[in-house]
């Protein structure tokens, strides 16, 4: 019996408890930074299954069980619901007004505190420190950030290596792998440009920001077309322009709020280093009186998974669960906050996608073309992942993935 199956033995008694613990979390998501039952829920098990429990960031949660010589894993998972009303019409739907877990955070809950229960169970077949960490408000990109501040790489074990997965629409009984960048950083950018307020009837006596915006926002359009390599991926959105209040009035500013997408942190840095010199060049070009203003927010950083950890995690995978169910990750436009875990202890990561959509209904839709049109993606208000084979294979996938380097080799 492999070192994988005997910890896994434990895990079809457990699965009916995992089971009521995924509806639970489903029944009563809660909010980026206000994960508060979440986490009471996760800290009282994990101190039930042995571990040491700490709080970190907030609403963040940290369970180490050490467990003797060797390599330390730190497996992560997060914990935050949306602002959407759920629509699944579930037995088990979100009781909470406009709250949903339309992501599946909720199965990473579920699967990471299944994985850490049964390595405690199983301890005897292997060796090391295993970290399972449960981080707040990824969807505001900040929960990790939140640990990090909060003192995350000095109050925990320094790990070797990251994991993390995330519930994805493909069918269900599959992981997906990949090396290299895997979700897209995502940056939005507020811009203020000044101009010179006049009645609309005097323009000569105004710098109208109303136009200058417009130019702005068609120059920035040759940043992606004219200035980035064709066949390098990269987005510049300009998701809203507001300026002004009345059609006699030029306005003396303009606000522009731009969203930017890369899988490359050079070229991110080209994207935003353009951005910067094509708003500065509009604003001197139109006789701006004062410097433009930059405000970052909502920033992800790039997931860009380790050649050596994914290799050793998918080979992992492919002997537990057999080639079939392994396939190889297609990148993401979405992004993550997960990689500053890692890179708050410099150790490298892999980060897998984990289907959660019913075989089934999957391979109709793919049969005809249609698993984009069909299949509710996360966030919507119809996303429902299959609770088999989706959270049995969350388990396992974290098992497996942390043996990978706690196990005898
Ligand atoms: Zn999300
Ligand atoms: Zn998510």
């Amino acid at each position: 019996m492999s070192i994988v199956d005997t910890v896994l033995t434990g895990l079809d008694s457990e699965l009916a408890g995992l089971r009521d613990t995924y509806r639970q979390l489903h029944r009563h998501p809660e909010l980026s930074f206000q994960e508060h039952g979440t986490s009471q829920l996760v800290a009282e098990k994990l101190a039930s299954f042995g571990y040491s429990v700490q709080h970190i960031g907030g609403t963040g949660v940290v369970g180490v069980l050490a467990n003797g010589e060797g390599p330390t894993v730190l497996s992560r998972a997060d914990m935050d619901a949306l602002p959407v009303t759920e629509a699944t019409g579930l037995p088990y739907a979100s009781t909470v007004e406009g709250v949903m877990h339309a992501c599946g955070h909720d199965v990473h809950v579920t699967a990471l505190l299944g994985a850490a229960q049964l390595l405690a169970q199983g301890r005897d077949a292997w060796s090391g420190t295993f970290i399972a960490l449960f981080q707040p408000a990824e969807e505001l990109g900040g929960g990790s950030q939140a640990m990090v501040d909060d003192g995350l790489a000095a109050k925990v074990p320094r790990p070797d290596v990251v994991l993390g997965q995330h519930v994805m629409p493909l069918p269900a009984g599959v992981v997906a792998t990949a090396t290299g960048p895997v979700l897209s950083a995502g940056d939005s950018l507020k811009v203020t440009v000044h101009g010179k307020g006049s009645h609309g009837s005097m323009p000569h006596m105004s710098v109208d920001p109303v136009v200058l915006a417009a130019s702005i926002v068609l120059k920035l359009q040759t940043i992606v077309s004219r200035e980035t390599k064709p066949g390098e991926f990269a987005v510049v959105t300009v998701g809203a322009l507001n300026a002004g209040t009345k059609s006699n009035i030029i306005p003396d500013r303009a606000v522009l709020l731009l969203n930017i997408r890369s899988y490359d942190n050079k070229l991110r840095t080209r994207v935003l280093d353009a951005i910067e010199r094509i708003v500065k060049g509009e604003c001197a070009a139109a006789g701006s009186p004062r410097e433009p203003e930059f405000e970052f927010y909502d920033q992800f950083p790039l997931t860009s998974n380790d050649a050596g950890v994914t290799e050793k995690v998918t080979a992992a995978f492919t002997s537990h669960f057999g080639g079939a169910a392994v396939q190889h990750a297609s990148r993401q436009t979405a992004s993550e906050d997960f990689s500053r875990i890692p890179d708050a202890f410099g150790v490298p990561y892999t980060y897998w996608l984990l289907g959660g959509c019913d075989p089934q209904t999957y391979r109709a839709a793919a049969a005809r073309g249609t698993v984009e049109q069909d299949i509710p993606a996360n966030h919507s208000p119809f996303f429902a992942p299959v609770v088999e084979p989706t959270l049995s294979m969350g388990v396992q996938s974290h098992v497996a993935a942390a043996l990978a380097y706690l196990g005898p080799n």
